[in-house]
């Protein structure tokens, strides 16, 4: 059994990722050919924004919105303690730092109560300026925008949402990267929608940054190439990455949702007696990048890792550290218990295998263990 099984999806869609990666090969354009501008622009369409700048990863996505926004030392950028490394790493790569804010033990996601109250006592401390909300759609399920959007507003700051985890996401039907005022998502092979490689993309509403960020991923030009207008970097999306997206982003629109959504409901049917399994807020749709359940404590948790594995079955701990307690953050001085749900996830969630190809046979069989153990 694989966690994420990228092999028989490939089976499944090889003549059409095959034929795609022929036609790139022949026409040569590896480099902004043809099916870069396709693909953005089935992304904004599907989303329901404006603009759709595609780069190289996730990161840089995020770096794009940060340096578009021209933020810098002396900024506060509020992140999630719950998430992957990159989420606050781009903040302090333009000398900004970031706040971290508890999450919520149900969904995952940032809590706006402690949101609210990190922004406070940034202000009083005075030492920084609170400028941005950096938002995770963590394992797939939308943040809480509605709460955090009035936050925002309140306190006159701009919501980065990190949608790496969280493409294919609604809240009552509107989809996950519409809803920051720049979104970002990340085509890493294992996410809801990946390529066979790094890729990465940004969306936004707003013309002027959208512009930006066209150019500030290709060093910064300005009519053209070799006419450099600003400091930028070298971030885009491979042509290669961008015909197989083509062709895997009809499969997710076509079935792999759904199906994904199917294999959740299933897992949640038979497991929610036995675990606490994800909530799903009412009007929220997730993209699944992860099923997480949560155990009682470390003890059972570790302990039905290494069961499930002597069974054959992979699962993940997503994530083992708080971003406060990683070793490149410690001189931010945080303290342990200063985030709580965050500590405690750290010790009890364990993701399952998942993903849209798995069959009935493998998530009885995943499901099953579990009983057998915690019994
Ligand atoms: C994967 C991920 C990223 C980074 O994406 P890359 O394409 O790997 O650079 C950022 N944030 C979150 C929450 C992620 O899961």
């Amino acid at each position: 059994m694989e966690f994420r099984d990228l092999k028989k999806q490939y089976k499944v869609l090889k003549n059409d990722i095959d034929q795609a990666m022929l036609e790139v090969s022949a026409s040569g354009a590896f480099i902004m050919g043809k099916p870069v501008k396709e693909i953005e622009q089935q992304l904004a369409e599907y989303v329901g924004v404006k603009h759709c700048v595609s780069c190289a990863n996730g990161t840089d996505a995020l770096t794009l919105a940060l340096k578009t926004w021209g933020i810098k030392a002396g900024d506060a950028v509020f992140v999630p303690d719950f998430t992957f490394f990159a989420s606050a790493e781009v903040v302090s790569l333009e000398g900004a730092t970031p706040v971290f804010v508890d999450v919520d033990a149900d969904t995952f996601n940032i809590s706006p109560a402690s949101l609210e109250r990190s922004i406070e006592k940034t202000i009083q401390q005075g030492k920084l300026r609170p400028k941005v909300i950096i938002t995770v759609d963590l394992f797939g399920l939308p943040a809480d925008y509605s709460a955090i959007r009035k936050i925002a507003d309140k306190y006159h700051l701009l919501i980065l949402e990190d949608g790496a985890q969280g493409f294919g996401g609604e809240i009552n039907g509107k989809k996950a990267c519409s809803f920051g005022d720049i979104s970002t998502t990340s085509f890493f092979p294992a996410k809801p929608l990946g390529c066979y490689g790094d890729g990465g993309a940004v969306f936004t509403d707003n013309d002027e940054w959208a512009s930006l960020m066209d150019s500030l991923r290709v060093h910064g030009k300005g009519s053209f190439k070799y006419d450099n207008v600003r400091i930028g970097m070298n971030s885009r999306l491979d042509t290669l990455q961008a015909a197989i997206l083509k062709v895997k982003f009809d499969a997710f629109k076509r079935y792999e949702l759904n199906d994904i959504n199917k294999v959740a409901d299933f897992y949640t049917e038979k497991l929610k007696d036995l675990v606490k399994t994800p909530f799903i807020p009412k009007g929220y749709l997730s993209s699944w990048a992860q099923y997480t359940i949560q155990l009682q404590d470390e003890k059972q948790r570790d302990g039905l890792q290494a069961y499930l594995k002597e069974q054959g079955i992979p699962t993940m701990v997503y994530y083992p550290k708080p971003m406060h307690e990683q070793t490149a953050y410690l001189d931010l001085g945080y303290l342990s218990g200063d985030f709580p749900v965050t500590e405690s996830l750290c010790r009890r969630v364990l993701s399952l295998p998942m993903h849209p190809y798995l069959s009935m046979e493998e998530i009885i069989k995943v499901c099953q263990k579990i009983l057998d153990y915690l019994k």
